[in-house]
């Protein structure tokens, strides 16, 4: 195999795990075994956050603007590995190459981010009353852990390290145990970088190890990212061990289309939406609601859909299962009515025919109560829905239990404004398929899309890894007798 078998990294060094279970990593592409991984236990964990505990005195103690050179380096190491990392990505993945370089360069851009933070950290200060001073500042948490899911194994991992560990913390990261190669390669380049020793630590495995992450006491705090169903799980036996915890769980994201909307414009904006990194993102549309007399757009939409070839410009899914899955919602959506305008079931790519490909798929006449309008399907699918009014529309986006993103397609500013006040999601896009507010702006969902309070990136993650301290000061006491003076 060409990764071998994985350790965990632990003290900046790679470490064997005890267990002896481990899981086999298969390329997406073409059904190749690429690496074992180990499952760790909680012994494994304890040796990490020892680690991670016995670095933080002094990382937390080293002055932000000397920790953040160590990301101007991981900055400079992420371009110079850009097109190795982007290989590893798109192999363990599945998603193509071009999709896996932009999730490097957006790694790169979450650690320009985390190199600002000095200029954002800065403290308040103001005399409250005669010769009394209050004054705050961020501290760290302590160790801090990370669970991450499989669709962006370099970018989501980036979401929480530069930031956390900028601000002062030191981590255990959980990588996916479906693509946990990826990470390998970040803990060199963060060593490479200058980062101490015990800082940035991985351990590798399954649910055995996030539980025991969850229950650890000298975890601080725990963020999360991957489907509700686990954020749920998470979030509340995190914060039943009374750590706090960021969850960020599924999505099933509605695109609100009118007549009067820019048939190219849009329908490119929904089929790249759809369709990137085969539609295993939390940002995808999946359900695009047409208001009114929407055909010529819909027509559009497959237009541009034919485009998308698999094993060209559409990768392929995780793995079997989920292809499985995937085509059996789209059968279960056929025999309940709806129609298939473009049908990606059972998709081949010469030569990797081991590979696991479902072809890009428009649903047309797909009513709210069917599987594919309400569940996350995480495939190159979309669900056309028709309404007559936009109140119609709002009502099915808003029914929807996740909240992640929603977006509106519309010339008229007036209609876009209703739909940004309406609709019950995090994330909005007016004209914009993917509504990834970039840095420094945050991102996070709303209702079963997130649980906890915060954003996990940009400013808004400055408050999830750091608690605030405030300081009351009187040097003079001649200048009053008592502090309210
Ligand atoms: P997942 O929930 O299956 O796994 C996420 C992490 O949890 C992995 O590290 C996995 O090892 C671990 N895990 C899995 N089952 C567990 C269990 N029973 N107990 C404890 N830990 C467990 O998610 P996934 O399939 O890797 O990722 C896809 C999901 O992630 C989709 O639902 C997608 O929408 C979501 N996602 C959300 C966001 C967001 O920002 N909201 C971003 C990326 C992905």
């Amino acid at each position: 195999m060409k990764y071998g078998q994985l350790k965990n990294f632990v003290n900046g060094s790679f470490r064997d795990v005890t267990s002896g279970r481990t899981l086999i990593i298969t390329s997406p592409i073409d059904g190749t075994p690429l690496a074992e991984m180990p499952c760790s236990t909680a012994a494994d964990l304890e040796e990490a956050v020892k680690a991670a505990k016995a670095a933080f005195p002094g990382w937390s103690k080293t002055p932000i603007k000397e920790r953040v050179q160590v990301f101007f380096r991981y900055k400079y190491l992420l371009e110079k590995h850009l097109q190795e990392l982007s290989e590893i990505v798109s192999e363990e993945n599945g998603k193509t190459l071009s999709e896996a370089v932009a999730e490097v360069e957006k790694c790169i851009e979450l650690t320009e981010f985390a190199t600002s933070l000095p200029q954002l950290i800065t403290g308040e200060v103001l005399e409250v009353s005669k010769g009394v001073e209050c004054r705050t500042s961020h501290v760290p948490l302590g160790v801090v852990a990370s669970i991450v899911p499989f669709n962006f194994p370099a970018m989501v991992p980036n979401w929480t390290i530069p930031n956390a560990i900028a601000l002062g913390n030191c981590m255990i990261m959980k990588p996916s145990d479906k693509v946990p190669i990826s990470l390998t390669k970040i803990a060199v380049l963060l060593k490479e970088a200058g980062l101490p020793d015990g800082v940035f630590n991985i351990v590798n495995g399954d649910s055995e190890v996030v539980n025991a992450i969850c229950d650890h006491p000298d975890i601080e705090a725990v963020s999360f990212v991957g489907s509700t169903k686990v954020a749920k799980i998470v979030y509340q036996r995190a914060t039943q061990q009374l750590k706090r915890c960021l969850a960020l769980g599924g999505a099933k994201n509605h695109l609100l289309v009118l007549p009067d909307a820019k048939p190219d414009m849009t329908a490119q904006n929904i089929a790249a939406s759809m369709s990137g990194c085969a539609g295993q993102r939390c940002m995808a549309a999946s359900a695009m609601v047409g208001i009114g007399q929407v055909d010529h757009i819909v027509a559009k939409i497959c237009e541009e859909v034919k485009k998308i070839i698999p094993g060209e410009n559409l990768g392929a899914v995780i793995n079997r299962e989920s292809k499985e899955r995937i085509e059996a919602y789209i059968t279960a959506a056929e025999k309940q009515g709806a129609s298939i305008l473009v049908d990606g079931r059972g998709a081949k790519v010469a030569g990797k025919e081991n590979g696991t490909y479902v072809g890009p798929t428009v649903i047309d006449y797909v009513t709210p109560e069917m599987d594919v309008a309400r569940e996350e399907i995480f495939g190159p699918v979309i669900s056309i829905l028709r309404t007559n009014t936009i109140d119609e529309a709002l009502a099915i986006e808003n029914a929807n239990p996740y909240g992640n993103a929603a977006a509106v397609f519309t010339q008229n500013g007036g209609m876009a404004r209703y739909v940004v006040d309406r609709a019950s999601a995090g994330m909005i896009g007016i004209n914009v398929g993917v509504p990834v507010p970039r840095e420094p702006f945050s991102f996070g969902g709303w209702n079963e899309s997130k649980f906890g309070v915060g954003d996990i990136t940009g400013k808004s993650s400055i408050e999830f890894w750091t608690k605030l301290k405030k300081s009351t000061t009187k040097w003079n006491p001649e200048e009053g007798i008592n502090w309210m003076s």
